[in-house]
């Protein structure tokens, strides 16, 4: 979102070891605000460090994202896409004729999720809000 993550360092708070690769790869991340899939990081990565491999890439977003650092999100095209974790919830829209991924927060929609999981007896902890949508402007 907004605020710049630093990746390394959360690497480096959950003690995760840190190679040059990983580190490049975390700068990738940090820099990155467009919810990249693998390919995408993968072209970043290597034009940084051209030695880096694909399988590399992919091995450390499934390592970071299991010690929490990365979300992974699938916005409907069955490709998995990486954000460093947010502190702050947000949610994402996603334009579904340019794939563009917008993300907003909107206190009165986190409100009617907890009440309506109240309703049904739970208490919320967590949630994942996607809206799809095509550019009003782009209809007629
Ligand atoms: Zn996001």
């Amino acid at each position: 979102m907004a605020n710049r993550i630093d990746v390394e360092q959360l690497c480096a708070e959950r003690g995760l070891r840190i190679t040059e690769q990983r580190r490049v790869i975390a700068k990738v991340l940090s820099d990155s605000d467009d919810h990249p899939d693998v390919e995408l990081l993968h072209s970043r990565a290597a034009a940084i460090d051209p030695k880096i491999s694909i399988a590399t890439v992919y091995r450390t977003v499934r390592l970071f994202e299991e010690a929490g650092i990365l979300d992974r999100h699938d916005f409907g095209d069955g490709r998995s896409r990486y954000e460093a974790a947010p502190e702050a919830h947000h949610d994402h829209l996603i334009d579904v004729e340019t794939g563009n991924v917008i993300e907003f927060v909107d206190p009165e929609l986190e409100s009617l999720q907890k009440q309506i999981a109240e309703k049904l007896g739970y208490r919320l902890v967590d949630h994942r809000m996607e809206l799809y949508g095509v550019r009003q402007d782009r209809d007629n």
